[in-house]
């Protein structure tokens, strides 16, 4: 079985703040350390699980914050975005994606980071209905016939992914600052979460037969609200149907649905026949510089072990 572990961050075990997940930040070097060694222990599950081939891919942001040293050596990772086959790259050898460190939906009372595929979206609905980023990718990967079948974050972004996913194994992390600058139970907090992180993983990879690609019936209205009106007129160049801060589209299935998505947030029209070099281009930027060009980390008063 070929596994993907996908990697966001904002639920990583560590992480309690907005900075931390910030590219380019000392804040966000440490939240990288926290994020691989979330992803090393669920890849360790993964094989432990009986995969025989893991493939980490890295989401956040640029799409490079994985620390490539500090991975498991035995999963080969793909970092940034792409345009062709899919947004994810070539996925279409992947059995099962492990999601790792996602966060709650757009608009979400009290929740950690909240935002639907990209900060511009106040929120994003699917034939009315507000949805989480693992409806989407979700759905996506599902046409592919790809099965999400584990998910870790703060409790309201499980408890979202979950209603998307029931059949998925699910690991619940704080976000508390608390949790993790106490000298006295910080420790045992990173250790013991850790630890489920990698049974969670076996388990799912374990029952991956029984885990579902998601396939949501068509046709889909969908509408990507924006936090501004004046930012919908910007990121709207393909003349989608405009109201307001409010752009919609029809898709016969999720695949359609999401590449629109993606026309609206990544490629406008001028930039569309250039995208694919455009893409290559910056994936070789983001690399060298999250490789060379790093700050040091800035852990404030996270205790690290
Ligand atoms: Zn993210």
């Amino acid at each position: 079985m070929h596994v993907a572990v996908f990697a966001d961050i904002e639920g990583s075990v560590g992480i309690w703040r907005m900075r931390q997940c910030r590219w380019g930040t000392a804040e966000w070097q440490y939240g990288r350390h926290c994020l691989t060694e979330d992803v090393n222990h669920v890849v360790q599950g993964a094989f432990e699980g009986g995969a025989d081939k893991v493939t980490i891919k890295d989401t956040h942001e640029t799409g490079f914050n994985c620390l490539i040293p500090k991975l498991d050596k035995r999963a080969r990772y793909i970092g940034g975005h792409y345009a062709t086959p899919t947004f994810f790259g070539n996925i279409a050898d992947y059995d099962l994606v492990l999601y790792v460190a996602i966060h709650a939906a757009s608009g979400t009372e009290n929740a950690f980071f909240p935002h639907t595929h990209y900060g511009i979206f106040s929120k994003v609905t699917v034939n009315g209905k507000p949805v989480c980023e693992m409806d989407l990718y979700g759905a996506y990967l599902g046409e592919h016939g790809v099965p999400v079948g584990f998910v870790s974050g703060e409790d309201t972004a499980v408890n979202q992914a979950l209603e998307a996913l029931p059949w998925a194994k699910s690991v619940v992390v704080s976000k508390e600052r608390d949790t993790y600058t106490s000298k006295e139970n910080s420790p045992d907090y990173l250790r013991r979460t850790r630890e489920t992180l990698k049974t969670t993983a076996a388990e799912a990879v374990k029952q991956g037969n029984d885990m579902k690609p998601l396939q949501l019936k068509g046709p889909f209205h969908i509408e990507a609200v924006f936090r501004k009106k004046a930012l919908a007129d910007r990121f709207n160049t393909w003349d989608l149907d405009q109201n307001g801060a409010v752009v919609s589209w029809r898709a016969d299935n999720m695949i359609e649905g999401f590449n629109k998505l993606n026309l609206l947030t990544f490629f406008p029209k001028k930039i569309y026949k250039i995208r694919r070099p455009l893409l290559f281009f910056s994936r070789q930027v983001y690399r060298f510089k999250s490789s060379y060009l790093a700050p040091k980390a800035n852990p404030e008063d996270a205790v690290l072990k």
